[in-house]
Order: C-alpha cells, then structure tokens, then sequence
C-alpha cells in the first residue's frame, strides 16, 4: 500500500471499473464520500487544563442502509485513512449483502497516553462532536483499533444523555425516550448492556466459515498446517477455533514482539496464559522463537494474517509457501504483493469478505437492540454461518463469471451491488 491508502482505494475502484465497464457517471458517485465530517473539541485532562482533539466522522456511502463502520483512536488517525476505510467498509456490507452503508470515524490521539478518566471524556467529547450526524438510522459507529466495548458503553450513554437535553429543549415531556432511540446508535456494546452474544468471536469465525467453504472448493484432505500472525482478539480467536477442529495443527503464533513455532502444534491455552502473564507469546515454553517475517514465509498450508496492515508486500511476496491467505486482517497484503500472489495461484481471501463476521455481528446487534429482543449465542452463529457461506458462494461465482482472483471477485460483486442502488 502506498502511504496515502485512498489512492489504493482509488486505484481498486478503478480497476473495477474497467472490468465490468461501470458507466463513468457511477465511478464518479463512488469516488467521493458523501459527507465528510472534521471535528475539533476540547477535553478536560486530569491536570484541570482542556487540550483540543481533532477527530472525524466520514459518511463514504448509504446507498444501501445506514452508515456503519468502527470508531479509531490512534495518533496516526487521518483524514484519508479514514476515508479509505468508510469506503471498505460500504464494500463490505455489500459482499455480506446487509443492508447498512459505509462509515468510519477516528480521533488523532495516543489513547496509551491518558488516563482512563481522560479516554471517557475524550469518548464523550466525541460524541458530543458528532451528535447530529450519527443516530439508529443514520450512522452507527462501533469499535476500532484501540477503542472496545467500554468506549461503546461510554459513548453509547453520551448519546442518550444528549438526545434526553435535546428532546426536553424541543417539548415538556421530560425524560420519555426509548432505548430503540438510543442504543442502536453504537454496536459492539458490553454483553448485557445492549451488546451482542457471539460479537467478540465474530471476526474469527466468520473466517473460519469462508475458510471451510474454500477448502470444499480445494481439497484439501491432509492435516492442514496453520500459521497465526497477531494473537489479539481476531488472532487469538481464530488459533482457538482452528485448534478446536482436528483438521487443523495450528503451528506458528505471534504478536508485535515476536513469534513462536512447534512443529507438533502450539497449545492454544498455554498461549493465553503466556499472554496474560508474561503479555507477550516470546519465550513459549517447548516452542521455538522465530521473527514476525519467518512466520510469514512458513511452510505451511495456510496462513492468517491477523495483526496489521501492510504485512504481505512485494519484498516478501514470492517468499510466501502457504496456498491459503486468510486476511482477517484489514489491508495486510499490497496491491503489488497481490498480483505476485495471483500469479503464484495462491488463494487470497480477501479482507473485505474474510473478516466481514464483525460487521454482520455487529448488524445483529443493531436488529436486537431495535426489536429490544437478544439472540442465544447459538442462533447469532447460525445466522452468520448462513450469511458467510452466502458471501463465499457469490465472491467465488463472481471470480469465475469475470475471470479474475477472490479479492477482484469480491470487488465487482460489492461495486455491483451498491450502484444497482443508486
Ligand atoms: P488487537 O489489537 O486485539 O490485536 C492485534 C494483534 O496484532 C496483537 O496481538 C498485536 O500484538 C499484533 N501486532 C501488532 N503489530 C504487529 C506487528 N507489527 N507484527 C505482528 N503482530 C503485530 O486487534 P484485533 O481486533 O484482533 O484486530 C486485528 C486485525 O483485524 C486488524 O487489522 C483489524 O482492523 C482487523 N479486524 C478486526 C475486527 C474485529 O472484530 N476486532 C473486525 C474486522 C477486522
């Protein structure tokens, strides 16, 4: 990816474009977001002193339902990244087919540098910022990098607390506001306070759904090596399922610091300990230490990128073994990468449909929260087994129809959907 990661959003768009022949007049729709919101509101820090933080809220497309996309707090939050990810994020509503749109929302800061008291009341100023543009059925924001369910709790209550000010300013009726008015306004909420059972495992196992469909396609019979990069949340969720199933011998894990190898399989338990004793995998007891690049380029069958953008580039590209790229990941593998990766027959499923169980969770619990009915965890995984081997079904069909890999597949299949709504 370059650095400006519009331009590669630009770039797909184009690209698209000029596979199907999309009339102009529609790739001019989808190469402008429609509103582009810039904040800047001041937060009061521990030391009594308010410090202004820029923050925004892009609306990219609602061709197709309500914006929705994840809320960032990171110090490298700008305006374009988060333009390229509301795009993505339309993208990848449509390859799931569900009726939401595309949005993304980030804050320019460092969240490891404040206080929890000052992160609520950085949370709170944000939604105090964008209020009049997000709301059940305009825009629902959900976590992102560094942000989780206490920020969407904190968020979510701010919300309510203004639309009550809000609605006693309009008329007399004091306090009378449903939750259907408030509570979808944010997902990936607390379990319990409006959250959804299944949300936390959703990324993974939505993955896992695309994985298994892949394989029918690509017989595969043997014990399948697999190969982790990233242990967090998805990371972790995803070595945990794979564990689970006796098809797979998870081999390789790692995180920002370093990697682990056993050839035998890693114990996915001692993982977690490790993690939460030590805070890194390094040093694993029985395991052998290898760097974040070998693990990239491990024999093994298949290979899960589930940390951060960028990882599969054109310097390491023709290095990598595994036949099965499962990017749960957002944007871990270059444009350029990609094509080596094409003409090298590796399978690519891409991000916008390999981790799109997050989002159609998230879609879950909107639905919940407005119906003001919650879902076993059973039947929310149900329904995304369906909506995922759907997704699998239709990615594929529209690589073969047009000749090209998942990733270009998946593409056509998303621009097609949002411009037959236009
Ligand atoms: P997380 O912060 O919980 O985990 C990220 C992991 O990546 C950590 O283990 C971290 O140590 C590791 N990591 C960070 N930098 C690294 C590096 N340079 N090399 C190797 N490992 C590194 O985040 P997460 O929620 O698990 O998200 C992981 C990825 O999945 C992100 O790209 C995110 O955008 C994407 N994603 C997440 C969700 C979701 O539901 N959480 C949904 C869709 C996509």
């Amino acid at each position: 990816m370059s650095n400006n990661p519009f331009k590669n959003a630009v770039e797909q768009l184009e690209g698209v474009a000029k596979l199907i022949k999309l009339d102009k007049i529609y790739l001019e729709v989808l190469l402008c977001p429609e509103r582009m919101v810039e904040v800047n509101f001041p937060v009061k820090m521990d030391n009594g002193r308010m410090k202004i933080f820029q923050g925004f809220r892009m609306q990219y497309n609602s061709v197709r339902g309500p914006y929705k996309g994840g809320i960032r707090f990171h110090p490298e939050v700008s305006e374009d990244e988060v333009k390229a990810l509301s795009f993505w994020m339309a993208m990848k509503c449509a390859v799931v087919n569900i009726p939401l749109g595309g949005g993304k929302g980030g804050v320019v800061v460092d969240p490891k540098k404040l206080s929890k008291n000052e992160l609520k009341r950085l949370s709170q100023g944000y939604v105090k910022a964008i209020f009049d543009v997000i709301g059940p059925d305009k825009d629902i924001p959900a976590p992102d990098v560094y942000t989780n369910a206490q920020v969407m709790d904190w968020m979510v209550l701010e919300y309510k607390k203004l639309k009550i000010k809000n609605q006693n300013y309009r008329s007399k009726s004091k306090n009378k506001i449903n939750d259907k008015d408030w509570l979808p306004t944010f997902t990936g909420k607390p379990v319990g306070k409006g959250g959804s059972k299944g949300r936390e495992k959703a990324t993974a196992l939505g993955g896992y759904f695309v994985l298994n469909e892949s394989l029918k396609k690509n017989k595969i019979n043997k014990k399948i090596t697999v190969a982790v990069q990233g242990v967090g949340n998805v990371g972790c969720n995803i070595a945990n399922i794979l564990s689970n199933d006796k098809r797979f011998v998870v081999v390789a894990v790692s995180d920002s610091r370093s990697g682990v190898f056993r050839k035998e399989g890693i114990n996915l338990e001692d993982v977690m300990k490790q993690k939460k004793e030590v805070g890194t995998v390094s040093g694993l007891a029985g395991t052998k230490k290898i760097t974040n690049s070998e693990l990239l380029e491990l024999d093994v069958d298949i290979l899960v990128p589930a940390a951060i953008e960028n990882q599969i580039t054109k310097d390491n590209a023709r290095k990598i073994k595994a036949n099965i790229i499962l990017e749960l990941a957002n944007g871990p593998t270059t444009p350029e990468a990609d094509k080596i990766l094409f003409r090298k027959k590796k399978i690519v499923i891409p991000d916008i449909l390999a981790n799109a169980g997050g989002v159609t969770v998230s879609y879950f619990e909107w639905l919940q929260n407005i119906d003001n009915k919650y879902w076993s965890e059973e039947k929310v995984n149900k329904k995304l087994e369906v909506i995922m081997k759907k997704a699998f079904k239709d990615v594929w069909n529209s690589s073969k129809k047009h000749k090209v890999d998942l990733r270009m597949g998946a593409d056509v299949l998303a621009v097609e959907r949002i411009v037959k709504e236009i």
